[in-house]
């Protein structure tokens, strides 16, 4: 059975305090707004709106976990980017999402979802150096893979894998497409690795 298959919501956390003492792992799903990330999450999990793909502003500033069973969680993280949040919101996420990031204990890797066409833009970096002292794995989503010719896509991929190289030499890489269902395995690869580590 997938990693994903039993996916079921658990709760919502807008402060640090509140996070769930559940004892377990975790694993974040981060990305520019509309990068990608409510639909590769509903495509991992099989399940057409287990994260809305929703652009209401007050739902992208929340944590929202999802169990995965074993103990095992999902933490959907407000999306970065979004022009239109008002400033007194974008400082109380921005304060959220890095303590969030660097002390999690229980933050076992980071899933972060790149739209393909427009990867590694200066917020994505931002988060990656942001994330880097953790030590903590991080995995690249490259979506909407799709929208590219398979030559644009191997190019791409090449591309920021070498980028990555020289830069982050703890992230991996691939590409994914929630449309085209492409992907999966190896993105639940990865995932079940830091899980069971
Ligand atoms: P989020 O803001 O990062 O959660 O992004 P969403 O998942 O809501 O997706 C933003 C837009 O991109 C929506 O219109 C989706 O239908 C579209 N989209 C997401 N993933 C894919 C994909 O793999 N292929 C294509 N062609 N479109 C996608």
């Amino acid at each position: 059975m997938g990693l994903f298959s039993q996916a079921a919501f658990y709760t919502t956390v807008n402060h640090i305090r509140d996070l769930p003492l559940h004892g377990g792992k975790e694993v974040a799903f981060v990305g520019r707004s509309n990068a990608g990330k409510s639909s590769a999450i509903n495509t991992l999990a099989n399940h057409v709106r287990l994260a809305y793909t929703s652009k209401t502003p007050g739902r992208t500033q929340h944590l929202n976990y999802f169990s995965l069973g074993n103990n095992n969680f999902l933490v959907d993280l407000p999306g970065y980017g979004y022009a239109k949040v008002p400033p007194e919101s974008k400082r109380h996420w921005e304060a959220l999402l890095s303590e969030y990031l660097q002390t999690r204990d229980e933050l076992c890797g980071l899933v972060v979802i790149m739209d393909s066409r427009h990867p590694l833009t200066e917020l994505d970096e931002n988060m990656l150096d942001w994330f880097a002292p953790t030590g903590k794995p991080v995995h690249i989503l490259l979506t909407k893979a799709d929208k590219l010719s398979r030559q644009q896509a191997t190019l791409t991929l090449s591309r920021v894998k070498s980028h990555l190289a020289e830069h982050f030499p703890h992230c991996t890489v691939q590409l994914f497409s929630s449309l085209k269902k492409l992907g999966l395995e190896e993105a639940e690869a990865v995932i079940a690795g830091w899980l069971t580590r």
